[in-house]
């Protein structure tokens, strides 16, 4: 059976934290288009330029880059099974252009997780996140320490603030995201997909809502 699962929310709210814990759950690739866009700026091409030219300003990189971004990763084998989707879409179209591409594939969204949490708990979560240079993994400086400070508890590697973490990137984001990204609360409860989980709980006990809202969405889960 196919499994596609979104994560939609505020920046900061918790979106990736969640998308780990339920892609290990559900034995289901984490596809976070955040990260993706990172590993291409590093590597320095072409898309990397690009979308670090949105990025650092805190806007959406366009949706034909992002659809076609996404499209290409659905082709790898570990996608086989479905995908935990966090941080796409994030706009009307690109959850048109995913409904296009999950029905080719045979598949649909089953669940949209909408985590939710108030400006000021998105700023501090954002504040003081740390992120992993190798694959994203991140942790928090209050809320979640890793063991070692600067590394990556998961895989050793260095830990580092991202430059859209910044106050004022972040305010620039909160703001996208209302205009932009925030009618897929509509569009979604509209489709009758949406459950809303609260953010403003400690990550393991937000975990715990998330798990119990899997059991009763994906019985066999
Ligand atoms: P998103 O992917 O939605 O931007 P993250 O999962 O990266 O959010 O979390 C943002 C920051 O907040 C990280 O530093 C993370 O460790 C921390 N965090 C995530 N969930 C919680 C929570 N429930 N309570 C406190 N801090 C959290
Ligand atoms: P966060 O974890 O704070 O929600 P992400 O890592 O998901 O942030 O995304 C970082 C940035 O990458 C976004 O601010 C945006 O510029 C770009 N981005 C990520 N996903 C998308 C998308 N689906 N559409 C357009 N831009 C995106």
């Amino acid at each position: 059976m196919l499994t596609y699962i979104v994560l939609l929310g505020p920046p900061g709210v918790g979106k990736g934290t969640q998308s780990k814990f339920i892609a290990n759950e559900l034995d289901l690739p984490h596809i976070s288009t955040g990260d993706i866009f990172r590993a291409n700026i590093k590597q320095g091409n072409e898309l990397g330029k690009l979308a670090d030219s949105y990025i650092s300003k805190g806007k959406l990189v366009p949706d034909d880059v992002t659809i076609a971004l996404l499209r290409e990763r659905f082709t790898q084998p570990d996608c086989k099974n479905g995908a935990i989707l966090d941080g796409f879409p994030r706009t009307p179209a690109q959850a048109d252009a995913l409904e296009i591409l999950l029905n080719s594939l045979g598949g649909r969204v089953n669940l949209v997780l909408f985590i939710t949490a108030p400006a000021e708990s998105l700023i501090e979560r954002l504040a003081g996140r740390w992120s992993c240079r190798a694959q994203g993994h991140v942790f928090h400086e209050r809320f979640n320490l890793p063991k070692v400070k600067g590394v990556c508890d998961i895989d050793g590697s260095e830990l580092y603030q991202r430059d859209d973490d910044k106050a004022e990137t972040v305010l620039n984001r909160i703001e996208i995201y209302k205009n932009q990204t925030a009618p897929l609360i509509q569009y979604y409860t509209e489709r009758k997909l949406l459950t809303e989980v609260n953010g403003i709980e400690s990550i393991e006990a937000v975990s715990t809502e998330i798990k119990s809202v899997l059991k009763k969405v994906l019985p066999s889960g």
